[in-house]
């Protein structure tokens, strides 16, 4: 079948702009898309021509090379061959799945055909931050290794010169059919892995994977009041896409390093601190840490073991609307373990204040038990 004009299967006129050519394709895609088309082959082929005539016309080099030349001139251009593509997978390479899931309701998923355009795997590492740049907010650069087309073979796997030839197992179309009559099997052809193709002298640098590790280093942005576990997501620095596919992204998983003295709950940092039993009853200013440096603290007398102080907005911002969290002083009323001999003689006047029982002196205890026993009381 003789191929038609580009500019006549979309309908514009030979001087249209990026953005008509990009209309054009939008209209006529969805006009002969197969879910508005059910089994409607004519209509499949239609939309899988303009598919070609928009992948060439919205390219400014391939476009500028059909004008001159017509169809001659884009051999060897990597025109994608639609014929075997499925419909989903031409939608994610011209990143138009966004137009049509307006009106195919929400997102359309990806369905890879074996052998088709796929996009590369993800990458993932951590990174770690310390509370005081969830804090703030911080630029992290990460260095990771991931796999990259090779470039002596463009990451084809061939070596220079050569080009993958068709599958002979499969014959090219990447799936095999196993029994026979009414229940047949379609498989991955497992010679060429579904790419219909085999690569019969590999390129040396790679051994015909396509593929070398690469160390690369990116910057990235972590918001301020990240949690633990999430991660950021750089879109792009994954491993490449197969058959013209996208690259993967690379997600960073945050890892929050532990703190001397502040631990994290929510936005809230709770810091745990001793005091003693004088200062809960009186009263008392005392030195807390908090991310920003010392933070003066005043203890109401009358604190009880185990109270909680609100030190308000020293905690961490929320990722959604910046506001900070407190930070929570939680007080443990130590007692002495000791006593001297001054300390117990004031204290045991205050017991005697409180008209609680308290242990008598042990000098003199026996003696004064008899004389309670003795006296009846
Ligand atoms: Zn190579
Ligand atoms: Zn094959």
């Amino acid at each position: 079948m003789a191929k038609r004009d580009y500019y006549e299967v979309l309908g514009i006129e030979k001087n249209a702009s990026a953005e008509d050519i990009k209309r054009a394709y939008r209209r006529l895609a969805i006009k002969f898309h197969p879910d508005k088309n059910p089994g409607d082959k004519e209509a499949e082929a239609k939309f899988k021509e303009c598919a070609e005539a928009y992948e060439v016309l919205s390219d400014a080099d391939k476009r500028k090379q059909y004008d001159q030349y017509g169809h001659e001139g884009l051999r060897g251009a990597g025109v994608h061959d639609y014929s075997h593509m499925k419909v989903d997978d031409i939608f994610s390479m011209f990143g138009f799945e966004d137009i049509f899931g307006d009106l195919f309701g929400g997102g359309r998923r990806r369905s890879t055909r074996p052998g088709g355009p796929a996009k590369g795997f993800d990458l993932e590492t951590t990174v770690e931050l310390s509370l005081e740049e969830v804090a703030q907010g911080s630029e992290k650069t990460i260095e990771f290794t991931r796999q990259d087309n090779c470039g002596s073979c463009n990451g084809s796997g061939s070596a220079a010169g050569t080009k993958p030839t068709t599958c002979p197992m499969c014959g090219g179309t990447g799936q095999v059919a196993q029994g026979g009559g009414f229940f047949q099997m379609i498989t991955t052809c497992s010679r060429c892995r579904g790419a219909g193709q085999v690569i019969t002298d590999p390129c040396k640098t790679c051994r015909g994977t396509g593929k070398i590790p690469h160390k690369r280093v990116v910057t990235i942005k972590i918001p301020a009041g990240v949690h633990e576990g999430q991660a950021v997501r750089v879109s792009g620095e994954g491993e490449p896409g197969k058959f013209g596919g996208p690259r993967g992204d690379l997600y960073c998983y945050v890892r929050i390093k532990a703190h001397p003295f502040l631990q994290r709950d929510g936005n809230d940092l709770v810091c745990v601190i001793p005091i003693s039993f004088t200062q809960a009853a009186l009263g008392a200013t005392i030195d807390v840490p908090s991310l920003t440096g010392k933070k003066q603290l005043k203890i109401p007398g009358g604190t009880q073991h185990g109270d909680v102080l609100r030190i308000r907005s020293q905690g961490l911002p929320d990722m959604r609307n910046g506001r900070s969290g407190d930070e929570l002083i939680q007080v443990l009323v130590e007692l002495p373990k000791k006593l001297n001999s001054k300390q117990e003689q004031i204290l045991r006047e205050f017991a005697a204040t409180e008209d609680k029982n308290v242990m008598p002196q042990s000098t003199g205890f026996f003696e004064k038990l008899k004389k309670y026993f003795g006296t009846g009381k």
